[in-house]
């Protein structure tokens, strides 16, 4: 893996670095090297040494690169989706579903020209105009998790060139691959050298970044515990931040509800991806009487997901990243046994096939856990279900609002008015009706609150075009008299 810094490959000076291993067959694919900040300086001044002139290209022609890079990804399609695949672990149709959204950020930064505008008014005072415009920053760093390698930078990177800024990224240094093809992507566009800049490393990378006294902004998404300290380091700096942090996602399910459908969206949202969304439902609280037959449609489901390679089509899900992840998951899943939870459905140690020697469990489903267990507050970040019961909404929406997360919650039901309360008061940044998982279309911002989110504007949508550009205000006098008159 290979740095992209001025408009050209530069393998890095790193001495330390990090075997990348197929989840599934545990294979070995490539090995990432952790850059050092003198490497993250050289891709920083690469950035803003090209920043002066692209931010007088017109918006207009800045936005006709991205409609290149549309149909480059667009060609690249499924040998992206492959890539992802191997070296993420997720299903083929999971990384076509990525990709797919990663396309739309692109298409709607193409709507730069009128997104970015400002707006004016006349004769504020007698005479005297006053208009607000948009100007980019500067060198935005844009700092990546593992579970979504070509998505996420794409909630930033198409903003932040449309509106005139110049980029760093870095990737996972568990998934890097993907970023690098994308960057041979952008490559073929003659992008201005410096525009772009692609930089492997791991936490030391980050903190130069965020440390870097030339870097005007920092989008960050990945665990609570790192998107809190990026968000103060680099605040701390000066910048301009935004921090997408972790999740413990609830959906609630009331005695109205389609119980079918609802037990066959839950299981995607908890399984799909093998648990490792930040959208992905973790506890599913049942309210009345829809405990019993929610339980067993939800543990049949979990029960017949076909668990394999994502590279093999007929395969429902994926292994989880490493063999640490599973490790912890499955002592989180022991944990929560301890405390008292039941195991309707155990996925630990599953018996695969001998060429699968990746990091698989299979869905499981838990039931009574206890609220008071650090297990029910924790972020699994695997295929782990578990199943709470209360008596009325009330009681639902409580233990909703009463979690240290604020990512997304869901409700099912078939009542409107139900519907209506738990979209009013959920304290979360996404809620899902009869939806598991809330997964905000391009065109609107990313949302997440409380301990999943650290700043003020999110990813994607007008967010995106807000945070990537910064306001100036003109007041403006121009008297007739100072004027010849014609
Ligand atoms: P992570 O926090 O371990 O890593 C994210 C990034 O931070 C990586 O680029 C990594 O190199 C860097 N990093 C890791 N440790 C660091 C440290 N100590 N100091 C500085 N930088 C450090 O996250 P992950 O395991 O790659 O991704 C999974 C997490 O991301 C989950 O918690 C998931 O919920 C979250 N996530 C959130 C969203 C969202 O929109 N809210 C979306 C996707 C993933």
């Amino acid at each position: 893996m290979q740095n992209y810094i001025h408009g050209a490959w530069r393998p890095s000076s790193a001495t330390d670095f990090l075997t990348v291993v197929n989840p599934a067959t545990g294979e070995e694919l490539t090995r990432t090297p952790m850059s050092t900040p003198a490497e993250v300086d050289e891709a920083v001044r690469a950035a803003a040494a090209a920043f002066p002139a692209w931010r007088r290209v017109p918006v207009t022609d800045r936005v006709q690169y991205l409609f290149q890079l549309k149909t480059c990804l667009e060609e690249a399609f499924e040998e992206l989706a492959r890539t992802i695949t191997l070296e993420c672990g997720k299903t083929l149709a999971e990384s076509r579903g990525e990709l797919r959204r990663a396309i739309e950020n692109v298409e709607v930064a193409c709507g730069a020209p009128t997104l970015m505008q400002g707006y004016n008014s006349e004769d504020i005072a007698r005479g005297i105009d006053e208009i607000m415009i948009r100007q980019p920053l500067g060198v935005c760093a844009i700092i990546a998790p593992f579970n979504f390698p070509a998505m996420i930078p794409f909630w930033f990177l198409p903003y932040a060139i449309a509106t005139g800024n110049t980029v760093v990224v870095k990737p996972s240094e568990r998934v890097p691959m993907t970023m690098q093809k994308v960057f041979g992507l952008l490559e073929s566009l003659d992008l201005p050298p410096g525009v772009v800049n692609l930089i492997n490393g791991g936490p030391d990378v980050v903190n130069a970044l965020c440390d870097h006294p030339t870097v005007r902004a920092v989008s960050f998404v990945g665990s609570s515990t790192v998107a809190r300290h990026v968000y103060a380091r680099a605040a701390a700096s000066g910048k301009r931040v935004q921090c997408q942090g972790g999740a413990k996602n609830p959906v609630v399910i009331l005695p109205d509800a389609d119980l079918a459908a609802a037990a066959e969206i839950v299981a995607d949202s908890a399984f799909g991806c093998a648990g490792q969304r930040c959208l992905a439902a973790a506890m599913a609280i049942t309210v009345g009487e829809a405990g019993a037959a929610f339980t067993d449609a939800i543990s049949q489901k979990a029960a017949a997901r076909v668990t394999g390679d994502g590279l093999d089509e007929r395969v429902q899900m994926g292994p989880v990243i490493t063999p640490e992840s599973r490790q912890r998951v499955e002592r989180l899943i022991d944990r929560a046994i301890a405390d008292g939870a039941r195991p309707i459905v155990d996925g630990r140690n599953p018996a695969m096939p001998e060429r699968l020697r990746g990091n698989f469990i299979r869905p499981t489903v838990i039931s009574g856990l206890p609220f008071e267990s650090e297990v029910a507050r924790t972020e699994i970040f695997g295929p782990v279900l578990s199943l709470h019961h209360v008596d009325d909404i009330d009681a639902a929406i409580a233990i909703v609002n009463g979690g240290e997360y604020g990512n997304q919650a869901s409700l099912f039901t078939t009542s409107g008015a139900s519907a209506r309360r738990f979209r009013y008061e959920a304290e979360v940044g996404n809620v899902g009706i009869n939806v598991g998982v809330a997964a905000p279309m391009a065109f609107f911002p990313f949302s997440g609150a409380r301990g999943s989110f650290f700043g003020d504007l999110h990813g994607q949508g007008r967010d995106a075009f807000e945070f990537f550009t910064q306001q100036k205000v003109v007041v403006e006098r121009w008297p007739s008299h100072w004027s010849r008159r014609f």
